[in-house]
């Protein structure tokens, strides 16, 4: 089930600092494009270069030499991109109590861990940081809920924050709030 913005959003408190994510933990888009229709053959995104082939997205630069250059090639978007495009996103983070002394910092540190998991991973991304000056308030938009969690932890270890992830039953939503 895809989360869109304008969606009331119904979640649970699973744990509190979960190792791990739970079993029954929805499959993300991601993944779920790696067992769909996109299996055979290849598609490039029209909007990204991002290349699928036997079943899963990668950076054109790493494929390219793996591909025959004959073989049939189709155009699209990748999940990452269609994701952005309908305002959706499977991982948000609140960053609350940011100082104005440390922002650069940690908005520094949110745009490392994002380009990190975008080099792994080219469906990895940070879709926003969206700032809020009265409140000292960071809220980030990710494409993928692990990359999510992986950032909200970098961020409570490197600024010794307090971390509470919230997951969505129903769709592969994590919702990850932080207190400075
Ligand atoms: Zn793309």
């Amino acid at each position: 089930m895809k989360h869109n913005f304008s969606k009331i959003f119904k979640s649970t408190i699973k744990n509190l600092f979960p190792k791990s994510m739970p079993a029954s933990f929805p499959k993300s888009k991601k993944e779920e494009s790696e067992f769909g229709k996109s299996k055979k053959g290849i598609v490039a995104c029209t909007k990204c270069n991002s290349i699928s082939w036997k079943g899963s997205w990668w950076h054109e630069s790493d494929i390219k030499p793996k591909i025959k250059k004959d073989k049939h090639k189709e155009f699209g978007l990748c999940p990452a991109c269609k994701m952005i495009e309908n305002n959706e996103y499977e991982g948000e983070i609140v960053i609350e109590n940011v100082y104005p002394n440390i922002r650069t910092d940690l908005i520094n540190s949110i745009k490392n861990e994002g380009e990190d998991g975008f080099k792994k991973d080219p469906e990895d991304r940070v879709i926003s940081i969206e700032k809020d000056d009265h409140n000292s308030k960071i809220n980030v938009f990710t494409t993928e809920n692990q990359l999510a969690l992986k950032i909200g932890r970098k961020i409570k270890k490197s600024f010794n924050g307090t971390m509470k992830v919230i997951y969505s039953k129903k769709e592969s939503v994590a919702r990850i709030h932080i207190t400075l």
